[in-house]
């Protein structure tokens, strides 16, 4: 299920603990291109371009794309293009353009000014079209869509010749004339190559090259009523653009015989198509279409649902762009379609935070600490540490004082084997604070649930520090009680329950194996120094996780959203029988 079905490039064991980052080793892709650099197959240039259709938002898969393609241009000096594949009206619109475009400016991506638009070229590809039918290599049909279909064949039948192949150029000519000019209804005609109907390669039995379709474009408008396919624009734009390495997922391997056959036949600039696996991630869904389906199901809250692997998701989420780029580089590439674990990329995501986040101290279960013996009106400013990572990001003030919370799970009245939290009699370490004892506990009398924890603490241990060396096992992180500020918190999961999501039982549907339990909305107790964080800010809540603040936040009521937790050490030694 989850094991690639071929390793990947780059084995973990190889990367450099200071830099995060591996020794350099080639992918196929960039063996390829720097053969063609030492043959001096391109002239020397490398330019590739990055394809979307601009019918949802950027997600993933696309981010290894985009990576792949801007960073092979980074890397060799080349260029890489911005184009939108927009041949589709009826799916596409604006706003999926200008998301797309955030998006990889995001990434830390630029095209600079090269943002084109497969429809700029509408004009140019019809021309085309014009030519292929003069060189008797294109006809127009009068079949439906289902009649195509049926004449096509199978994988193990040959298909059989349209009736209408046979007509002239000139008859071709006028009827393609006339289909443009918007004589016939949508779906009566299309323009078709004129290859071979028993060839073993589907895609190369007289594909169509364009349909009739009455819809405005969100760019040209009601200028076209017929719009070029999808492989018959492809090839042709990467040729125009003058693209060496034109790189698509493996989908596309059966195309590429129709992608060289249309350049051949137009006698124009030849690219170099090469397929690479497509990123597949357990316990969540990455093709646009489950995706769209999540969003208009409402399933999630939009295509910026924390739970989506879209960028806008993973970003609202708090992953970084360098998070994304280190996952990219990690996962490497492959020519076989595999699963990566979802595990890979939230490691990525702690492995940029941890030498990043700030940390702070949150309370997402809260339970009432009185220290007893510390004077009550008393409130001190205890010094902590921005992030042991990084010296340069200095230290902040916490206020501690009397009654303060902290986690329920780290207290228990009866501790198991191995806890070395707070219980009856046991001291622990307040982080950067003092030594507390537990003395007595509070219960609810009806449940019997701790309610208050009464504690005494030692002065002599101000800051954590133990003059006399006596050992504390156990360090806890608390907040002031009058100090603190509430906060929702919102702790997301997995997306899916299951690692594939296509495993249900007979009959059932991908969207069953949805997590009920992806999102769980808390209200969590945080230091007052988070009370300025700004939406999108970062920082680490001291043994909980990674959390950012939402762009739902505000100043009276602050929103956190867990990106990533911690790798859990804990629930191992509450699971033990003690
Ligand atoms: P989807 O299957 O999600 O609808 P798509 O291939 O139709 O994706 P496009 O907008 O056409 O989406 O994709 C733009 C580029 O991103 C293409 O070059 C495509 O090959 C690449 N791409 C899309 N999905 C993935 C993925 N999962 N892994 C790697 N590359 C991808
Ligand atoms: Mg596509």
């Amino acid at each position: 299920m989850t094991t690639p079905d071929q390793p990947e490039k780059s084995q973990p064991s190889d990367e450099d603990p200071t830099s995060g980052k591996r020794p350099e080793r080639l992918n196929f892709i960039q063996e390829i291109v720097e053969d063609d650099l030492r043959t001096g197959k391109w002239g020397g240039r490398v330019h590739t371009r990055f394809p979307p259709e601009p019918n949802g938002y950027l997600h993933i898969g696309h981010a290894k794309s985009i990576c792949l393609n801007f960073g092979l241009a980074e890397k060799y000096g080349g260029l890489c293009n911005m184009r939108f594949d927009d041949t589709n009206p009826t799916k596409e619109e604006e706003e999926y353009v200008q998301s797309i475009l955030a998006d990889i400016r995001w990434l830390g991506f630029d095209w600079q000014d090269r943002l084109y638009f497969a429809s700029d070229y509408f004009e140019q590809l019809y021309e085309w079209a014009v030519q292929l039918i003069r060189d008797g290599n294109a006809y127009v049909c009068d079949l439906t869509p289902d009649q195509v279909r049926e004449y096509r064949g199978t994988l193990t039948q040959p298909g059989r010749e349209s009736p209408y192949r046979g007509r002239s150029v000139t008859e071709n000519l006028d009827m393609l004339t006339r289909m443009r000019a918007g004589e016939f209804p949508d779906g009566s005609r299309t323009l078709r190559a004129k290859i071979v109907m028993a060839s073993p390669n589907l895609n190369m039995r007289d594909p169509v090259l364009y349909r009739i379709l009455k819809a405005t474009h969100h760019r040209t408008g009601d200028a076209w009523c017929i719009y070029p396919m999808y492989d018959f624009t492809h090839g042709q734009c990467d040729s125009i653009e003058r693209i060496t390495h034109s790189i698509c997922t493996l989908e596309f391997e059966n195309h590429r015989p129709l992608y060289d056959w249309f350049i051949k036949s137009l006698g124009i600039y030849h690219p170099q198509q090469i397929e690479f696996a497509r990123l597949n991630l357990t316990y969540t869904v990455i093709s646009k279409r489950r995706l769209l389906e999540l969003v208009n199901g409402k399933h999630v809250s939009g295509w910026d649902d924390p739970r989506m692997p879209t960028l806008a998701g993973l970003r609202r989420r708090g992953y970084t762009p360098e998070a994304i780029r280190l996952f990219c580089e990690r996962i490497g590439m492959a020519k076989f379609n595999s699963t990566i674990e979802i595990a890979q990329l939230e490691n990525a995501l702690r492995d940029d935070l941890n030498r990043r986040a700030p940390r702070v101290m949150a309370v997402l279960k809260p339970l009432k600490v009185v220290i007893d013996n510390y004077p009550a009106e008393t409130t001190e400013q205890l010094e902590a540490v921005n992030n042991p990572e990084d010296a340069a990001a200095g230290t902040r003030q916490v206020p501690f004082c009397r009654e303060l919370y902290i986690e329920q799970d780290d207290f228990r009245e009866v501790p198991p084997k191995k806890y070395h939290r707070l219980a009856p009699g046991v001291e622990v370490r307040l982080r950067y604070a003092y030594l507390i004892t537990c003395t007595r506990v509070e219960k609810d009398p009806q449940t019997g649930e701790p309610t208050v924890v009464h504690c005494t603490y030692d002065p002599a241990t101000r800051g954590g520090n133990t003059p006399d060396g006596r050992k504390v096992k156990g360090t806890i992180h608390w907040v002031s009680a009058q100090h603190a500020l509430a906060a929702e918190v919102r702790l997301y999961d997995h997306l899916l329950s299951k690692p594939d999501c296509d495993d249900v039982p007979e009959g059932g549907r991908w969207l069953d194996n949805l997590n009920p339990d992806s999102l769980v909305v808390a209200t969590a107790l945080v230091e007052p120094s988070l009370a300025t964080a700004a939406a999108g800010s970062f920082c680490q809540f001291e043994r909980q996780g990674y959390f950012t603040v939402d762009q739902d936040s505000r100043p009276d009521k602050l929103v956190f959203n867990r990106s990533v937790s911690l790798r859990d050490t804990w629930a191992k030694i509450e699971k033990q029988p003690s």
